[in-house]
């Protein structure tokens, strides 16, 4: 499954294959997505935001599409004049302006909602803050930390539970808890002032590091400190990296750095 690097980084890409110009054709693969032909041609593309796995594209009109990819739903983008990668997906949505093409293709959920009120789809309401949301800050993520309910819940389940914050996977929950020197079977009612911070730090840079090191072409690429790292040294202070399972999926983590 993509965690939220991957995710931001599509989004980046439909929005550059669009640009801000006006939509000059809507396609539309469902019967029940056929309103969205007149409502969205020659509006134009505001933003493309992820929130969890879910995609927000907000348009002029005061419309934001709601799309949430669930396993099989894939979106692929052209250049004006170029062909979409051949597919045998079925269409689900295409949009193209004077600029390219974003095609959503055998996703399940599409919806279009008033921009003012998309907040109320019920998925949304279930996910926490993104961590790769320029609007989360730490203050807002430290007063997640002090006041959400589960005190008790251990951080290798917390982090992985998207009503907690989205955005972490299984890869950048080790790395937050290894940069936070916390131990996965830590709760949040344990946690110090000084390690609620660190581990707020954590839940934005890590991802944030991920996701800058990784868009950016020759730049070298963001690289594990713990993850995939099993017997090999843990940069800061030398011990072998240790590979465990936590939640049924593997997690790595330096016993010293981060004692229980
Ligand atoms: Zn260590």
């Amino acid at each position: 499954m993509p965690e939220g690097p991957e995710i931001w980084r599509a989004a980046a890409r439909i929005a550059g294959s669009l640009g801000s110009g006006p939509l000059t054709s809507v396609v539309v693969g469902l019967e029940r997505l056929e309103p969205l032909e007149g409502a969205l041609l020659g509006a134009c593309v505001l933003a493309v935001r992820p929130r969890g796995k879910a995609l927000l594209t907000s348009f002029s009109t005061g419309h934001t599409l709601y799309s949430h990819n669930q396993l099989y739903g894939v979106w692929r983008v052209a250049r004006a004049g170029a062909a979409l990668p051949p597919t045998t997906r079925a269409l689900r949505l295409s949009l193209s302006t004077a600029q390219g093409t974003a095609a959503l293709y055998s996703a399940t959920d599409v919806e279009l909602w008033p921009t003012d009120s998309v907040h109320e789809h019920p998925f949304l309401q279930r996910v926490g803050p993104d961590v790769l949301d320029p609007d989360v800050d730490l203050d807002a993520v430290t007063a997640r930390l002090r006041t959400f309910p589960r005190r008790r819940s251990r951080l290798g389940a917390l982090l992985l539970d998207q009503g907690f914050f989205c955005g972490v996977g299984n890869y950048l929950r080790a790395e937050i808890l290894w940069t936070a020197s916390l131990h996965p079977s830590r709760t949040l009612a344990s946690l110090s002032d000084d390690e609620r911070g660190a581990l707020a730090a954590a839940l934005l840079e890590v991802p944030r590091a991920s996701l800058r090191f990784r868009s950016a072409r020759g730049e070298r690429r963001f690289t594990f400190a713990v993850f995939g790292r099993a017997g090999r040294p843990c940069p800061r202070c030398g011990e072998a990296v240790v590979r465990t399972t936590d939640g049924g999926r593997r997690l790595y983590l330096c016993v010293t750095c981060q004692p229980l």
